[in-house]
């Protein structure tokens, strides 16, 4: 019997392709590679297959027909690609099982397990739930259309993730103005670079994003032991020659302890790798005498959620955090010149033009950091999309609109989009490296006016016909 594991990020379309698809950009493949892992040590055997690699339908079909077992690792934002590829899929083959697993299936059942095409929905982990499938299909066993995945307790017996099934991905090198005491990211292959999780749970409450990650993984934290986490990182070192890495999990400054522990043993391998990761501000401040060791060990860029200046939309963010917080985590970062991509977010239904205000104040106290704006995308199954959602606040033709990099889309009602936009180029303008930079923002900014001009009148204009017609 022959089974894959698809990640079903298909484009057809040329221009798309070349614009949005990298097949060495990092893809949620620890999900992936972890069950293949798993099926593997388990004496069967599972097949990647990267839907990115085909250009159109056809050489798909004609890829995946030898298959009888075939699972998608779906999340929201290539939900559509997947119905499509699974279509294809029962097309070419009619007696193939489908199961779907990831994500957008943990967080919304009903639709997947609504189609007659779809044989499984895998809600949770992924791991027991595909190794028993596989059995099950192999002994001609009756499939159960919804199962809950069972949770691993101990992450340690997972074997390894075999890592010649992914491609390589491409680090944000660390790069240091001297003339401007400016810390920054430069895009600069450093491969071969791989990224790592060491735990599974984020036992934080943010509304914009739980309880996603608690759907999947549960309540309760779980994670790999440091020698664990080291072993495997001397692994890749030997067999791929790594030279950088990141460590993708939410928190991976949560645990003290822990983190003492990896820094001595992480030393005593003398492996020398830079090394980025993603934190919370919170961590950064309660840990802020381990940060010059990590340091010292290769730790050099972070990823960190400070979203607003203002306690007021932290608090409704249920962040827990605060705006002195982030003052006093950025300034650990400054102090120790770790580059830092911040991510800042606008576009609350509660946001005031002071709000606005207490962000912009932020970002030109810390203008050298590398800031993501974006206007808030609510993000389907989290507290806060489903409070909106209640609420009838959330335009229900943008929810079809995936597409959002660079340029707003107006999603909420009574939002000010215009005033969003304005805040965005402010922060931007304030935090540019460059000219080149602020022209794009300019640019960015009179495409997102037009665009939400254009798009809050469709909004408006398809929910008006609606209602005349109810
Ligand atoms: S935003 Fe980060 S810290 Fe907050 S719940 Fe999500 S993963 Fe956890």
């Amino acid at each position: 019997m022959k089974c894959a594991i698809v990640y079903p990020q298909i484009e057809t379309n040329f221009l798309k392709r070349k614009l949005f698809i990298n097949n060495n950009s990092t893809i949620p493949f620890h999900g992936i590679g972890l069950i293949i892992s798993y099926c593997n040590q388990n004496n069967e055997n599972v097949d990647f297959i990267d839907a990115r690699s085909f250009n159109n339908y056809k050489n798909f079909a004609d890829k995946i027909k030898k298959y009888d077992l075939v699972g998608y690792s779906i999340m929201s934002v290539n939900a559509e690609k997947a119905f499509n590829l699974i279509k294809v899929n029962k097309d070419i083959n009619k007696n193939v099982i489908i199961c779907v697993g990831g994500v957008d299936p943990s967080i919304r059942p009903d639709i997947y397990v609504d189609n007659d095409l779809i044989d499984q929905v895998i809600c949770g982990e992924g791991e027991i739930a595909f190794l028993n499938l596989v059995k099950m299909v192999k002994n001609n066993y009756l499939v159960e259309k919804l199962v809950f995945g069972e949770k691993i307790e101990d992450l340690d017996t997972i074997s390894f993730i075999d890592r010649s099934l992914f491609p390589h991905e491409t680090i944000y090198d660390y790069h240091y103005y001297p003339s401007e005491n400016r810390l920054d990211i430069k895009m600069e292959p450093k491969n071969p670079y791989f990224t790592f999780i060491t735990s599974r749970v984020c036992k934080y409450n943010c509304s914009f994003c739980q309880p996603v990650s608690k759907k999947i993984f549960g309540k309760k934290e779980r994670v790999r032991t440091v020698k664990n986490f080291i072993d495997e990182l001397k692994d890749i070192r030997r067999k791929h020659g790594m030279n950088s890495f990141s460590i993708m999990d939410d928190n991976f400054l949560q645990n003290r302890d822990w983190i003492e522990k990896f820094i001595e043993m992480y030393e005593e391998t003398h492996m020398d790798l830079k090394f980025e990761l993603l934190s919370r501000v919170d961590h950064i401040y309660n840990n802020r005498d381990l940060i010059p060791k990590l340091k010292d060990i290769g730790f050099f860029a972070t990823f960190i959620g400070f979203e607003s200046g203002s306690d007021k939309i932290l608090k409704y963010l249920k962040k827990g955090t605060t705006a002195i917080l982030n003052e006093k985590s950025a300034q650990i970062l400054y102090d120790n010149k770790i580059s830092t991509v911040a991510s800042m977010m606008f576009g609350f239904p509660n946001e005031t033009h002071e709000d606005y205000k207490l962000t912009i104040d932020f970002v030109s106290k810390f203008k050298k950091m590398n800031f993501v704006f974006n206007a808030y995308n609510p993000l389907p199954g989290s507290a806060l999309y489903n409070e909106l959602e209640e609420k009838g606040l959330i335009y229900e033709k943008s929810k079809n609109i995936r597409f959002y990099v660079f340029i707003i889309i107006p999603r909420i009602k009574h939002v000010n989009y215009f005033s969003v936009n304005w805040t965005i180029l402010k922060c931007g303008l304030i935090s540019s490296k460059n000219n080149f930079e602020r022209g794009f923002r300019i640019m960015a900014f009179i495409f997102s006016n037009i665009v939400i001009i254009f798009l809050t009148l469709y909004f408006i204009l398809y929910e008006k016909i609606n209602d005349n017609m109810k």
